[in-house]
């Protein structure tokens, strides 16, 4: 399953999740730091997150699923200007 197939899927859901459904695993709820990309830019957004404790798979919510998609929506259209600029990105090409 992929990253896109997951979040559908907490968007279907109200409630978080009681147990992962990956592995089965207990979760926690954590502060986590995830990764947006719109376009070539990218955003880092802290958001709450269900963690599982054993595989480490994160479930969001519906609403924070929502935030995402409003932010890479931003990032496509350029509109960043209440975004914090935190540093460069860069892209390294690595063979092996
Ligand atoms: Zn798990």
């Amino acid at each position: 399953m992929d990253k896109l197939e997951k979040e559908a899927i907490m968007k279907q859901t109200k409630k978080a999740f009681d147990r992962c459904p990956i592995c089965g695993g207990e979760l926690v709820e954590k502060r986590v730091e995830k990764l947006l990309r719109g376009g070539v830019d990218t955003a880092v957004v802290k958001v709450h997150a269900e963690v599982c404790l054993h595989c480490g798979e994160r479930l969001y919510s519906q609403e924070t699923v929502r935030r995402f998609e409003e932010i890479r929506g931003k990032l496509e259209r350029k509109d960043v200007a209440n975004f914090q600029h935190i540093g460069q990105s860069f892209q390294v090409a690595v063979s092996c």
